[in-house]
């Protein structure tokens, strides 16, 4: 039996453990990846510290995954053997339950598959994926610069499309992180006025240079009554995992705005009369499914959109996901699988 190498994390809290496993079989409804990069996303830290119910141990984390299929298992229509492809943090539907009848996937009631969380992810050399999470990667990206994609990438692109702005509009990001500096450049190709929103001046030649049209140091004045200066923004899209930097910039919406919160924080708090006098509104967002990773992949493959990394061998993914969750990695920290 073919024996492959995996990151996994032994128990809730517990360090990251190179074992050697089989190589596992892909079952019924899924395919097996021969895995060549995955990133290491600040969600991983929900299987490293078992900050979710139910997840069983040992576990392989990683949810932005690029491979390219190796094996197909029975009743997999679609796929073969060859093909590049990447997994995000979507891991499959059951189809019939009701939030899956209304198109709803993401929020299947039934079977919730999460890459890296309920089910081992891609710090490893081999993964199996269901079929429904599986996303074509297109010619024109390598396997280190679609990974990112498929979580940050996937989650800023397919926020900012459906956030109701429109060619023009104002449009700010807050924070210039590895979700951040994904979201100016998506928002910038996009055609809004994106504003760039973050601490300290030495970060606006960053903005500017993915795309920014204009930049506001949040520690240099009010960052809301700068967004108002500029008519008020139609979209916010809350980058950063710091409820604090939240607070400061909703006030920033102009009316019929909407404060679109991707990085998970804390509460923070909005004035409700802020919010009713000008039908403005907070509201989340969800990553996507495969389908979304796709348009985002093809999108960033049009648009020039690349994500900044830093790349390690699996060997020192200790040394990464250090760097990924103290948030020195400028933007994002990828494993590569190469070796095997
Ligand atoms: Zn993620
Ligand atoms: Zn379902």
């Amino acid at each position: 039996m073919s024996k492959m190498r995996v990151v996994q994390v032994p128990r809730p809290g517990g360090d990251f453990e190179i074992v050697e496993r089989e190589i596992p079989e892909a079952g019924p409804g899924s395919v097996r990846i021969k895995v060549q990069a995955c990133g290491i996303c600040h969600s991983d830290s929900l299987t490293k510290d078992g900050l979710l119910p139910g997840i069983s141990y040992p576990r392989v984390p990683g949810h932005e995954v690029v491979g390219v299929v190796d094996a197909v298992g029975a009743g997999v229509a679609g796929w073969k053997a060859g093909q590049r492809v990447g997994v995000g943090w979507h891991g499959g539907q059951c189809g019939y339950c009701d939030n899956c009848r209304r198109g709803e996937f993401f929020a299947c009631q039934t079977a919730t598959k999460v890459t890296g969380v309920t089910q081992d992810g891609g710090y490893a050399e081999y993964m199996i994926a269901s079929r429904e999470a599986v996303a074509s990667v297109p010619e024109g990206l390598t396997a280190v610069e679609a990974a990112p994609l498929m979580c940050a990438g996937i989650t800023t692109f397919n926020a900012l499309r459906n956030s109701g702005a429109t060619s023009g509009d104002l449009v700010a990001v807050l924070g210039l992180g590895g979700l951040g500096h994904l979201a100016v450049q998506y928002a910038a190709k996009m055609g809004f006025r994106t504003v760039g929103i973050a601490r300290g001046k030495d970060k606006e030649p960053l903005a500017r240079q993915l795309g920014a049209w204009h930049y506001v140091d949040s520690q240099a004045g009010d960052p809301a009554v700068e967004l108002q200066k500029m008519g008020g923004a139609r979209v916010i899209l809350a980058t950063v995992t710091n409820a604090d930097a939240m607070a400061a910039v909703v006030g920033g919406l102009a009316i019929n705005g909407t404060f679109l919160v991707v990085g998970a924080a804390g509460p923070f708090p909005v004035d409700p009369l802020f919010l009713l006098m000008g039908k403005r509104s907070v509201k989340g967002w969800y990553s996507g499914t495969a389908a979304d990773s796709e348009d985002t992949l093809r999108f960033s493959v049009l648009g020039g959109v690349r994500s900044m990394n830093e790349v390690f061998p699996m060997e020192r993914v200790n040394e990464a996901y250090e760097r990924m969750m103290s948030g020195k990695a400028r933007f994002r920290a990828v494993l590569m699988m190469g070796a095997s």
